[in-house]
């Protein structure tokens, strides 16, 4: 361990004359709150309260700012609470519970004698995590003395912030600094109208109100995978077209995604890979979508569904905020440009989360509202990109943080390999649930690590101690040498990283 973070952390204190020392958490709280009047002008007034701006917004009030929190949806939470992260996993939880009752307890000698599913009461248990987890963040800007003022936020100066309330009538807020924080949206298919009932976006495919016999999924990336899970498992014949020849969108393993592929074959989803969709028409008994070889148009074929979910990412949102207004340009794919500390071209403006650079994540927006508002107050701002990890919440699930086997080969990296399967996992073996392997990539000759890469139970669990490693520069070494509890799945990463090093796992071969 090199001690990188209490580096930064020291660093911090160092540079940040403003910032009190705190027994448990020296570049956090600790400051003597402030509270204003609400006309006051405030320190700080973030846009957005998705889970980029209200963490930040929370911590700014923490560490003594003065915090307006600017929020158009009646909801706080953004896309992660409302429309992403949270119902998503609420509907993959649960259709992975009702395809287990369904097809494997038997196996188990558990014996349901009719397993059936009520389709209203599994989406109001879906709704019911919403709302308790939005709610909460009400709960958390009292507690915290953020004020949330509701109505869509414009900037209307280098120091003011209008929010225009949908019953016509506008609040301007007079601040020290803004942060933009203000998300993403789903990105439209040229040519296909989402009508969010038979032709729908991620949002539609959280609510459908009936079971499709057939759903054609535009996109094989996270989101689609994720979502053609939820829907296959409660029976649905799920075709995904990518145009891509893999699926799982960027960053992930070739060898992983190939075996990602298999398993969820296996499962019954489909996939049309190097193929591109060309249009989609509604007829009186549904949709019909045009696709064609990616490489030869003349290979034409038409599919049939009676839904048809678009899914082919997010791009910035960023509508009549004043951006052009007050000279701040976007780049060629909308996002708003910032420096290492998160400043637009205006000092005092900041901006974070999906609406800037890097991978459209919650706790990549989280992580930069954090350190952004910590530079605010004068400490150092970073944050290791290499280091954020992604996740897709399927069965099995798939983990990853670092470079990739491409990446390093691309890069001419010298690099090792370490591997273990879960099917030689006592953990998984126990519960019946083997597919998948954990792959780390170390130095060739320093042994640190690069890349480690999971597809297994519960790999969004384990990659996090993946993560702690690269965050501090850990060899598989390091790893290798830890103590890991038995029987867990957690000893596969601790086998792969003991390959990685020494050349051989204990429990494999
Ligand atoms: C189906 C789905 C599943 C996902 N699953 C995951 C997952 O499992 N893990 C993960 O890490 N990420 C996931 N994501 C991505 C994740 O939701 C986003 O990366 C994350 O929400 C980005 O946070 P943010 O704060 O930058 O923006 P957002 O969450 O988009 O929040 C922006 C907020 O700003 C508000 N706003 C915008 N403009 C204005 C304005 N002018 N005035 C006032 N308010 C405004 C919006 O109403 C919104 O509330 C998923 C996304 C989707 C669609």
């Amino acid at each position: 361990m090199h001690g990188k973070l209490l580096t930064r952390l020291s660093t911090a204190l160092k540079s940040s004359p403003s910032i009190s020392h705190c027994k448990t958490c020296p570049t956090s709280v600790a400051l003597q709150q402030r509270y204003y009047s609400a006309d006051a002008e405030a320190d700080l007034v973030v846009i957005g309260s998705g889970p980029g701006g209200y963490v930040a917004a929370i911590k700014a009030a923490q560490l003594g700012l003065k915090t307006v929190c600017v929020e158009k949806e009646e909801t706080l939470g953004g896309t992660c609470l409302n429309v992403g992260c949270i119902p998503s996993k609420a509907l993959l939880n649960n259709s992975h519970y009702y395809h287990m009752a369904k097809h494997d307890f038997k196996n188990r000698g558990i014996e349901v004698p009719s397993v059936t599913l009520n389709l209203e009461k599994f989406m109001e248990a879906k709704s019911n995590a919403v709302k308790a987890l939005t709610g909460g963040i009400v709960h958390l800007f009292k507690s915290n003395k953020v004020q949330l003022v509701k109505g869509h936020g414009k900037i209307t100066g280098k120091n003011e912030v209008t929010a225009l309330k949908p019953d016509g009538s506008s609040q301007k807020v007079k601040t020290k600094n803004i942060m933009i924080a203000t998300g993403s949206e789903v990105t439209p298919f040229p040519g296909i109208q989402i009508d969010e009932e038979t032709i729908v976006s991620s949002t539609g495919a959280l609510k459908l109100s009936k079971i499709p016999e057939k759903l054609v999924v535009i996109g094989a990336g996270v989101i689609g995978l994720e979502l053609g899970s939820v829907w296959g498992r409660l029976g649905t014949k799920v075709t995904a077209v990518e145009f891509l020849t893999s699926i799982g969108g960027v960053g992930i393993d070739s060898e992983v995604a190939k075996t990602f592929q298999r398993v969820l074959t296996k499962q019954g989803m489909q996939f049309k890979l190097g193929t591109k969709v060309t249009g989609a028409q509604k007829t009186s008994s549904g949709i019909v979508i045009d696709v064609e070889n990616a490489k030869d148009a003349s290979k034409k074929e038409k599919l049939e569904a009676d839904v048809l979910l678009v899914c082919v990412g997010r791009r910035p949102y960023t509508v009549n905020l004043g951006l052009e207004e007050i000279g701040i340009e976007r780049d060629e794919k909308g996002r708003i440009p910032v420096n290492n500390k998160f400043q637009t071209v205006i000092p005092n403006i900041y901006a974070i989360g999906d609406c800037i650079h890097g991978p459209m994540l919650a706790h990549k927006a989280e992580d930069e509202g954090i350190v952004c508002v910590e530079g605010i107050l004068g400490g150092p701002v970073h944050i290791d990109y290499n280091c954020v990890p992604s996740v897709i919440y399927t069965h099995p699930e798939v983990a990853w943080v670092g470079r990739s086997e491409e990446d390093l080969k691309r890069d001419n990296i010298a690099y090792k390999v370490g591997k273990f399967p879960f099917a030689a996992n006592s953990r998984a073996k126990t519960n019946n649930d083997t597919d998948g392997f954990v792959k780390v990539l170390a130095d060739k000759h320093t042994d640190a690590i690069l890349g480690v890469h999971i597809i297994g139970p519960s790999a969004g669990e384990l990659i996090a101690e993946a993560v702690l490693g690269l965050e501090y520069g850990a060899s598989a070494e390091d790893i290798a040498r830890t103590c890991h509890a038995h029987p867990t799945c957690s000893e596969a990463v601790r086998e792969a990283t003991l390959a990685a090093y020494c050349g051989k796992a204990i429990n494999f071969g």
